[in-house]
């Protein structure tokens, strides 16, 4: 089955770039989309696929029932777009001012519409269910996974698969990470109230920008002393803002900064940290502070042995050089939180082009991807998702353990 289902996506990539080049054209807002998950849901309810629409607010889910019982497997897409103004100059460019698919999740759904027509020829073949996630709001914390979870759509899912096409890898590589993949990313706000005066007069004031700094220094120290060497985290500050003349000592300093990690201990330990620092500091300066700290999207964590699986399926599409462990991004996604729930992986599939200039990165202007790396994004999936159900057969799991 698996060969001609291959063969089957090839046939139909006209198909693909097609969806592609129209969701392109029309991106909408996270939390603003209206028009896409109505084209989402009318394709697959053409195709004959059961459909759930408004899921967790925006979301469209499809179920494919095989005709043989089975475990379940979901494959996840996002679409919602960006709040740049496209640059590309290509044909299909953004009939919206303002708003550009600029991190392919145009491409993101346009694969996985093309494949769940290509698997609902195949379902009399499937053992098991395929859900299909079409994701709204994955750009905007705190996104759409987790109301769509709440909501119900990952009921009954065993695994899950989901990829990102990236500008940033060559077409025909795939990236894949055991473990964390991509990175928690919060942000952070504190503010030191010191007593301003007279800039000639230091000893009748509380200076907060010397306090501050003292701050913003120690806090440079959290993963150099604190932290296991063995584990990462990125503390940065962003902004720094006190005072506006040259005499006068400024009474309150703001600073805003943000955190990266992989591991949620690490995440603590660093909280915990900041806050200690800053009050210590404080205390001997004769200054308050307030401190604010928003958590982003957690980490995206890899299942290892669905990882493993992942890998041969991924290494019989595209030659074994092109398969590769990526260094983690420090990055985020919200497909963390469907990785929080069931175990499953999610994969990098390149999408960049030097000789035809796709070199932008993402949420750039001109950002584009290559549009032949849905179809291998489309292979993975697809075949990730039947060698699932298919090693999950209850007789092929009862053979094996007679077989031990
Ligand atoms: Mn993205």
């Amino acid at each position: 089955m698996v060969d001609t289902l291959l063969t089957r996506l090839e046939e139909l990539f006209p198909e693909m770039v097609e969806l592609r080049r129209l969701l392109h054209s029309e991106p909408e807002l996270s939390f603003q989309e209206v028009k896409t998950p109505k084209l989402i849901a009318d394709y697959l309810e053409r195709l004959g696929v059961e459909v759930k629409r408004n899921i967790g607010g925006r979301g469209v889910v499809g179920y494919i029932k095989g005709s043989k019982p089975g475990k379940t497997v979901a494959l996840r897409a996002d679409f919602d777009a960006l709040p740049i103004e496209e640059e590309t100059g290509l044909p299909f460019a953004s009939k919206n001012p303002g708003v550009m698919h600029a991190c392919g999740h145009d491409g993101h759904t346009a694969t996985l519409l093309v494949l769940a027509k290509v698997l609902m020829e195949y379902q009399d073949q499937l053992s098991g269910t395929v859900v299909l996630i079409h994701q709204f709001a994955e750009e905007l914390a705190p996104g759409g996974a987790i109301e769509m979870i709440k909501d119900g759509c990952l009921d009954g899912v065993d695994t899950i698969y989901g990829t990102h096409l990236w500008s940033t890898m060559p077409l025909g590589s795939i990236g894949y990470c055991q473990g964390p993949i991509m990175a928690a990313a919060d942000r952070f706000e504190l503010v030191i109230y010191g007593r301003g005066g007279h800039g000639a007069i230091p000893h009748e004031t509380v200076d907060s920008i010397a306090v501050a700094s003292s701050v913003v220094t120690q806090l440079q120290q959290i993963v150099s002393r604190n932290i296991n060497p063995l584990k990462s985290a990125v503390v940065s500050v962003g902004s720094f803002h006190a005072g506006g003349a040259f005499n006068v000592i400024a009474d309150s300093a703001e600073i805003v900064g943000t955190v990266r990690t992989f591991d949620p201990v690490v995440q603590e330990l660093i909280i915990q940290r900041i806050e200690q620092i800053t009050k210590g500091i404080c205390e001997a300066m004769g200054a308050t502070y307030s401190f604010d700290y928003k958590k982003g999207y957690p980490a995206v964590v890899n299942d290892s042995f669905e990882t493993d699986c992942f890998i041969k399926v991924a290494k019989s599409i595209q030659r074994d050089a092109f398969v590769h462990e990526m260094e983690p991004v420090m990055g985020g996604e919200d497909f963390a939180y469907y990785l929080q729930h069931v175990p499953g992986t999610f994969f990098f599939t390149g999408a960049g082009n030097q000789e035809e200039g796709i070199v932008y990165p993402h949420h750039h202007p001109k950002f584009d991807f290559d549009e032949k790396a849905m179809l291998i994004a489309a292979k993975c999936l697809g075949k990730a998702a039947i060698d699932f159900l298919e090693r999950s057969e209850i007789s092929k799991v009862e053979e094996n353990e007679q077989s031990r």
